[in-house]
């Protein structure tokens, strides 16, 4: 029971994303306040449980594998895979990143120099400061831009390669959505919240 307790559990937020993993003893005390449901994949779709409707589900479809559950002196409950909060103020805050995802969202996956509307898979960040000329990896410094603007662009400064930025770039004010920590072992069906991990990794100095 104590290593069934410490089993990860990945949080969702109100709109599906991961913002957390949490142990399942927590897990398991913001489902019974009702501040979170259970999310289980079922029939290549997602079904939410409240901890009564829980308990009920793991008594009709006990799973396979005993480690997969808690035991309390009365009854057998599966262990939560994901959960999801029913509070969007429950969200754990959290410093704003640079990460990838956060300058997609905050240039709405616009080139800055020709204001294209892309695919993310169609853009890049870009140094506007080349990094060679003292340009920095911060949010003053990196833009999205398109393949064409970039290549054109080179290791030049936005004047020298005869472009213009849309707009200055700034540090956005919105809070982004909490990254998740990776070091834990994963769960098949995290990978369904987790496919956009790409974009939410912290930058360093490797961006080009
Ligand atoms: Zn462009």
């Amino acid at each position: 029971m104590e290593v069934a307790l410490d089993q990860p559990v990945l949080v969702l937020n109100r709109l599906w994303q991961a913002v957390n993993v949490i142990g399942a003893r927590r897990a398991f005390g913001l489902l019974a306040r009702g501040h979170a449901q259970v999310v289980h994949h079922h029939d290549d779709d997602f079904r939410t449980f409240s901890m009564l409707d829980w308990i009920d589900f793991s008594a009709s479809n006990p799973p396979v594998d005993h480690l997969e559950t808690v035991h309390t002196p009365s009854r057998t409950i599966r262990l939560p895979r994901v959960i999801l909060l029913a509070f969007f103020d429950r969200l754990p805050c959290k410093e704003l990143k640079l990460t990838r995802n956060n300058v997609f969202e905050r240039d709405k996956s616009t080139c800055q120099y020709c204001a294209r509307v892309l695919p993310r898979e169609q853009l890049n960040l870009d140094h506007v400061i080349p990094r060679h000329y003292g340009g920095k990896t911060t949010w003053e410094n990196i833009v999205c831009s398109c393949i064409p603007c970039n290549t054109r662009k080179a290791n030049r400064t936005p004047f020298e390669a005869g472009l213009r930025l849309v707009r200055k770039p700034k540090r956005p004010k919105w809070r982004p959505f909490v990254q998740v920590t990776f070091g834990a072992p994963m769960h098949d069906i995290w990978r369904h919240f987790l496919d956009i991990a790409y974009w939410n990794v912290e930058l360093g100095e490797e961006v080009g």
